[in-house]
C-alpha cells in the first residue's frame, strides 16, 4: 500500500505540473504518508524482532542508512525506543543496539468470555503489569452488565497499578463473536456473538463514555492469533491457525508478519461448527455433530460426568471443574479416558484444518485449550497426523499456546499496539460517543462475508 502511494509522488508531477495547488497538496500528503510508512517499518521491525543494530535495521528494512538514521533519531527523541546494550559483530568491536522502550506507555486488553471477563494491564511490549478476573455465572449476561463489569475492571487495574486511565495508549476489547460495521450508521461497529446471545450489540458505544483512552474492538480469535505471532509460539511461522477452545470453539487463520507490521488474522474460521459426526450430538447453533458439541468445555464435563465410574467435582463453575478434571487425569482412569477421547476429536478437527488450509503451525489456545493442552497434546498430534493427507503429513506443527491464562486479554491488547505500529507511533484518536470514532473503525477490521456473522467462541 505504501509502495503504491510512494509511486504516486513521482507520477503526479507530470499531469499536475503547472497546477500549483493540487500538486502541493498531493505532495504534502504523500510525503507525510511516506514518513509515517518509514517510521512504521522501523518501529515494527524493532518491536517484532527485538533489539537490533542500526546496520541490521538498514538491511532488513531496505531503507537508506540516512533515512534509518533520521527516523531512529526521531523515535529516540520521542521516547519510543532507546539505545540498548551491545551485540557482537563479526570479529569487530561490539555494536550498540536499539530497542523498544516498554515504559513508553501501557495498554489494556479485555477478554470477554462466556465464563469470565478478564482485564489485563500490559506495558506496550505486552508484559503483564496486572490483571483481574471477574467470573461470570453460567447464565447469559446482557451486554449492559458486561459493559459495566469491563468499566469496573479498567478502573480497578489502573488504580492498582497507579496508572492514569487517560494516559493509556489504548484499550482493546476481544469479543467471542464477529465485529462488523453497522450498515446504517457509518463508523459504528456492532458485535454479533450468538454464544452470548448478542445480536448487533453496539458495545463500543456502551463502553466509550467510560473509557478515557482510545477504544478498539475485534474478534478474540483474530487478536489472540496476533499475540501468538508476536510473543507466543507463532513467532517466525508463516501460516498459523490459532484454535481457541473454551465453552465455545473457534479459530483464526493468520499469516506471517511481513515487514514486521501485523499478524492480525485476515480470516476467522467457524471451526467449532464444522461437523465431525453425522447425526451426532445437538449443538447450540441448531445443527448436530459439530466439533463444539464434543470439545467445548461444557461438553467435556458432561461427557465425564455421564461416564460410569466418574467422581463428583469439588470445584464450582466450568473453569474450576475442567482444571479439576485435568489434574485428575493422572490418577483417575475415567478422567484420562475422557480427555483422550477429547484429544481424538480435537485431532480430527485439526486434521480437517490441515487438509483444508495446510498451515505450518496450529496453536491450541483459549482457556480450556491451555488448561488441558498438555494432557491432550500427544493424542491430538497422533490423531491429526492420522487424518491429514499423506502429502501434507509432517508439515504442520501443533503446539499449546504459551501465553497462559492472559492470552486472550493480551490478544485484545495487541489492537492499540498494532495501531501504534502501523501509524509509526501516532497515538490513536479517542472514539467519540456517537460512533464516528476513527480509532475504532480503522483497526477493528471485521471480516465481511459468509460465516463471519455467526462467531461462536469462548
Ligand atoms: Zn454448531
Amino acid at each position: 500500500m505504501g509502495g503504491g502511494r510512494h509511486a504516486d509522488v513521482a507520477g503526479s508531477e507530470g499531469p499536475w505540473a503547472g497546477r500549483l495547488r493540487p500538486v502541493k497538496s498531493v505532495v504534502k500528503r504523500t510525503t507525510s504518508d511516506l514518513r509515517r510508512h518509514n517510521r512504521s517499518i522501523l518501529l515494527s521491525a524493532l518491536y517484532v524482532q527485538g533489539p537490533t543494530s542500526r546496520n541490521r535495521l538498514t538491511r532488513v528494512s531496505g531503507l537508506s542508512s540516512a533515512t534509518v538514521s533520521n527516523v531512529v533519531s526521531q523515535l529516540l527523541a520521542e521516547g519510543l525506543i532507546a539505545e540498548g546494550g551491545s551485540e557482537d559483530s563479526d570479529g569487530g568491536r561490539p555494536r550498540s543496539v536499539l530497542e523498544i522502550r516498554p515504559d513508553y506507555g501501557s495498554v489494556i486488553g479485555v477478554d470477554i468470555g462466556e465464563t469470565h471477563v478478564r482485564i489485563g494491564l500490559f506495558d506496550w511490549t505486552l508484559s503483564v503489569i496486572t490483571s483481574e478476573v471477574y467470573p461470570i455465572a453460567d447464565t447469559r449476561l446482557d451486554a449492559e452488565s458486561v459493559a459495566a463489569l469491563v468499566l469496573q475492571g479498567i478502573s480497578d487495574v489502573t488504580r492498582a497499578a497507579g496508572v492514569d486511565p487517560a494516559d493509556l495508549l489504548g484499550v482493546g476489547v476481544g469479543v467471542p463473536g464477529a465485529v462488523q460495521p453497522d450498515p446504517r450508521i457509518a463508523g459504528r461497529m456492532l458485535v454479533h456473538a450468538p454464544t452470548l446471545g448478542w445480536s448487533g450489540v453496539a458495545l463500543g458505544e456502551m463502553l466509550a463514555p467510560g473509557v478515557a483512552a482510545p477504544l478498539m474492538l475485534d474478534n478474540c480469535a483474530r487478536t489472540l492469533g496476533q499475540a501468538e505471532m508476536w510473543r507466543g509460539v507463532g513467532q517466525g511461522a508463516d501460516r498459523v491457525v490459532t484454535a481457541l477452545i473454551g465453552v465455545g470453539v473457534g479459530a483464526a487463520l493468520g499469516s506471517g508478519t511481513e515487514g514486521g507490521t501485523t499478524g492480525l488474522a485476515p480470516a476467522t474460521i467457524e471451526w467449532g461448527h464444522t461437523v465431525i459426526y453425522a447425526g451426532g450430538l445437538p449443538c447450540r447453533c441448531g445443527s448436530r455433530g459439530c466439533l463444539e458439541a464434543y470439545v467445548g468445555a461444557d461438553a467435556i464435563l458432561h461427557r465425564y460426568q455421564s461416564t460410569l465410574g466418574s467422581q463428583p467435582f469439588h470445584a464450582a463453575g466450568t473453569e474450576g471443574r475442567l482444571a479439576e478434571l485435568t489434574a485428575r487425569a493422572a490418577t483417575d482412569p475415567v478422567a484420562m479416558e475422557t480427555l483422550e477421547k477429547i484429544g481424538e476429536y480435537i485431532g480430527i478437527g485439526i486434521g480437517n484444518l490441515i487438509n483444508l488450509l495446510h498451515p505450518d503451525l496450529v496453536v491450541l489456545s483459549g482457556w480450556a485449550g491451555s488448561v488441558m493442552g498438555g494432557v491432550v497434546l500427544p493424542t491430538v498430534r497422533a490423531t491429526a497426523e492420522r487424518h491429514a493427507l499423506s502429502y501434507l503429513r509432517g508439515r504442520t506443527r501443533i503446539e499449546v499456546g504459551r501465553l497462559g491464562q492472559e492470552a486472550v486479554a493480551m490478544g485484545a491488547a495487541t489492537l492499540p499496539v498494532a495501531h501504534l505500529l502501523t501509524t509509526g507511533g501516532r497515538r490513536p484518536e479517542i472514539m467519540s460517543g456517537s460512533g464516528s470514532g476513527s480509532g475504532m473503525g480503522s483497526v477493528s477490521g471485521a471480516v465481511p462475508g459468509p460465516g463471519s456473522g455467526a462467531g461462536a467462541w469462548a
